[in-house]
């Protein structure tokens, strides 16, 4: 099968390849034994209810039947910066305005963000939360 072709079944948009470790373990218990075959992809369409994907097998996993909300999609509340640490955007954004943090390891100093760190299982992408820190920290230094 042809990477480059694994389009979200619902919206068509070109998703993004996830680890099964990350979707074993965000996908909510009741639909455990739907996560079956080895290859994910993860919609990023914030418009989109699909999460998770994965052509092969023909199964995929809506917003409701994930553990957490989405970072990315509409209407994610909460918001989460950091999955591990469950640190939201608004905390982040916090620290910025309330206490002037500027960089992302001041803001982990003030909120906790980062301290457990096991992106791999907690973030629905599977990266590390360090890039969505920083893009809180853009936006409250922006409303500041
Ligand atoms: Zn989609």
């Amino acid at each position: 099968m042809d990477k480059h072709i694994e389009l979200c079944p619902v919206c068509k948009n070109q998703g993004e390849s996830v680890s099964k470790i990350t979707v074993e373990h965000l996908v909510s218990a009741e639909h455990q034994n739907q996560v079956i075959g080895e290859s994910y992809q993860i919609c990023t369409n914030e418009d989109c209810d699909v999460v998770y994907y994965n052509h092969a097998n023909d199964v995929k996993f809506m917003k409701d039947e994930i553990k957490v909300p989405i970072w990315f999609k509409k209407n994610a509340d909460p918001k989460y910066a950091c999955y591990c640490s469950k640190v939201t955007e608004k905390q982040v954004i916090e620290a910025v305005i309330n206490h002037g943090a500027k960089t992302v390891k001041e803001v982990n100093a003030i909120t906790g963000a980062m301290k457990n760190s096991d992106c791999k299982k907690n973030n629905p992408m599977g990266v590390c939360c360090h890039k969505i820190i920083q893009e809180a920290i853009d936006k409250g230094l922006a409303i500041k």
